[in-house]
C-alpha cells in the first residue's frame, strides 16, 4: 500500500462535473489500495474575482484581511469534493490549512510554510479515509488565515507530501505534463517524459507556471516525487521531476524554454562612475523590500556609466519613486523606463557539455531582428531581455532553432 498526495489546479475542479470527475479519479486510487491525500484549488476564475473584488473596496487591499477573502475559494472545493466522494460511498473528511494546521510566517499573500501537523491526516487515514486539505493556505503562530502566492496549491501538495513522506506527489493540471515550452504559445511543444530537478527549478522561476517555484525548492529539499500529470486524460504518465541526470534520458543541449512578461526594465543614464554608486543606487531598492533580477552596468566613458536592472513589474512605479531623489542626490543624467519588455530563457543541463548554445540562441533572434537589452546567464540557462512585442515570436523561432518540437511520425 503506498500513500499518494494529489493535487488538483483549478481548471480540473471547474466545475461540478469537473469535481465529480476527481472524485471518481481518488475512489479509483483508493479503491487500488492507496492512501490518498488530495489537495485542491478554488474554481478556476475564482481567485481572480476575489482578487478583483477587494480591489473595488480597496485599490491596495489591507494584506491581512486579503488574505481572510484569498483563503474562501479553496474551502469551496474541498467541501464540494468531500461530498462528491460521499454520494460514491466514499469516506472522505475536508480540511482547511489552518484546521490541518499548515504552519506559516506571517508575511500575508507570500507566506512559508514552516511546519505541517500531520497527526489528524495520519489518524483520518489509518480509518481509510480520503483525507482533502485546501492548498494555497495556512496559518500563522498567531492564528491568522494567511496565503501561499498565486499557484500555492502546487506547494501545499509537495509540502504535504514531503511531510507524510508519501510516495509520490501527483500534481494534475490542464496539460498531461512539463513541455518543451507553454504548448499555448508553441503547439508543437513536446512533452518531456522526464525534467531534472535542476531544470525544473530554473523553468519555474524563470515563468513557467506549471509549478510554482516554492512546490519544486519543496521537492528538492525533501526529495519529494514528483509528477506533473492531466486531470483530463485517463491514462499517461506525465512528466517525472527527477534527480539525477539519467542516462536514458533525451540528451539534448537545451530541455526547455521559459518565459515571463513580469518584469520592467530601469535605466539610469551618466551615472558617475565610482566606488559605492552600485550601492547607493540598488541598497533602497533592497531595503524596500523589492527584488532586482538582471543588473547591467555599462562599460564607464569620461567618468560616468549606465546602470540597468529589471524588477517585478508590481514593484515598477514603486522603484521609480525611489530613485527620483537618489538620481538628483548622485548627480546622474537621467532615469528612462519601460514595462514593455519579456525575458525568453532557454534552459537544460545539457548546456554544460555542449559549446555554442548561446551563440545559436543570439543567431536566431538576429535573424529574425529581435534586438537583444540584457543578457544574464547561469551554468543551465541564457536569459535574454526583449521588446515585449516580440515575445511569442521568439520563443518559436529558438524552439526550432534548438530542435524541440514534436519528432515527426
Ligand atoms: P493549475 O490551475 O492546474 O495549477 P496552471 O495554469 O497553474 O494550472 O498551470 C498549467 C499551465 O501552465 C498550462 O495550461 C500551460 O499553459 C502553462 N505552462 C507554462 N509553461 C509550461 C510548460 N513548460 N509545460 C506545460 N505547461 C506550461
Ligand atoms: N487559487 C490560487 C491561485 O489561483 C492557488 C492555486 O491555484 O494554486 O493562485
Ligand atoms: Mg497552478
Amino acid at each position: 500500500m503506498s500513500l499518494i498526495v494529489q493535487k488538483y489546479g483549478g481548471t480540473s475542479v471547474g466545475s461540478p462535473e469537473r469535481i465529480k470527475h476527481v472524485a471518481r479519479r481518488v475512489a479509483r486510487w483508493q479503491r487500488q489500495g492507496h492512501q490518498v491525500v488530495v489537495v485542491v484549488s478554488a474554481m478556476s476564475g475564482e481567485t481572480n474575482r476575489l482578487v478583483a473584488l477587494a480591489k473595488e473596496i480597496q485599490s491596495q487591499p489591507d494584506p491581512r484581511e486579503f488574505d481572510v477573502m484569498l483563503a474562501t475559494g479553496e474551502q469551496v472545493t474541498i467541501a464540494l469534493l468531500a461530498m462528491a466522494l460521499m454520494d460514491m460511498g466514499v469516506s472522505a473528511r475536508s480540511y482547511t490549512g489552518g484546521q490541518v494546521r499548515i504552519l506559516t510566517d506571517s508575511a500575508y499573500t507570500k507566506a512559508r510554510i514552516m511546519r505541517i501537523d500531520e497527526d489528524r491526516i495520519r489518524a483520518d487515514l489509518a480509518r481509510n479515509q480520503v483525507v482533502i486539505v485546501a492548498g494555497f493556505q495556512g496559518v500563522d503562530e498567531a492564528g491568522n488565515i494567511t496565503t501561499l502566492g498565486r499557484g500555492g496549491s502546487d506547494t501545499t501538495g509537495v509540502a504535504l507530501a514531503a511531510a507524510l513522506k508519501a510516495d509520490e506527489c501527483q500534481i494534475y493540471t490542464d496539460v498531461d505534463g512539463v513541455y518543451t515550452t507553454d504548448p499555448r504559445i508553441v503547439p508543437e511543444a513536446r512533452r518531456l517524459k522526464s525534467i531534472t530537478f535542476e531544470e525544473m527549478l530554473e523553468m519555474a522561476s524563470l515563468g513557467s507556471k506549471v509549478l510554482q517555484i516554492r512546490s519544486v525548492e519543496f521537492a528538492g529539499k525533501y526529495n519529494v516525487r514528483l509528477r506533473v500529470l492531466s486531470s483530463f486524460e485517463e491514462e499517461g504518465e506525465g512528466t517525472l521531476i527527477t534527480f539525477e541526470e539519467d542516462e536514458k534520458m533525451e540528451h539534448a543541449s537545451i530541455s526547455g524554454i521559459a518565459f515571463n512578461r513580469d518584469e520592467a526594465k530601469i535605466t539610469i543614464l551618466g551615472v558617475p562612475d565610482r566606488p559605492g554608486i552600485a550601492y547607493q543606487i540598488l541598497g533602497p531598492i533592497g531595503d524596500a523590500n523589492i527584488d532586482v533580477d538582471m543588473i547591467v552596468q555599462n562599460v564607464g566613458h569620461d567618468g560616468l556609466t549606465d546602470v540597468s536592472f529589471t524588477v517585478h513589474r508590481n514593484d515598477y512605479q514603486k522603484a521609480l519613486k525611489i530613485l527620483e531623489p537618489i538620481q538628483k542626490h548622485i548627480k546622474a543624467r537621467e532615469i528612462v523606463s519601460g514595462d514593455k519588455i519579456a525575458k525568453v530563457s532557454v534552459v537544460g543541463v545539457g548546456m554544460r557539455s555542449h559549446a555554442g548554445i548561446a551563440s545559436t540562441m543570439f543567431r536566431t533572434l538576429a535573424e529574425e531582428g529581435i534586438n537583444i537589452q540584457m543578457i544574464s546567464t547561469s551554468e543551465i540557462k541564457i536569459s535574454v531581455v526583449i521588446d515585449e512585442k516580440y515575445l511569442e515570436l521568439a520563443v518559436r523561432v529558438l524552439h526550432k532553432a534548438f530542435g524541440l518540437e514534436q519528432p515527426a511520425r
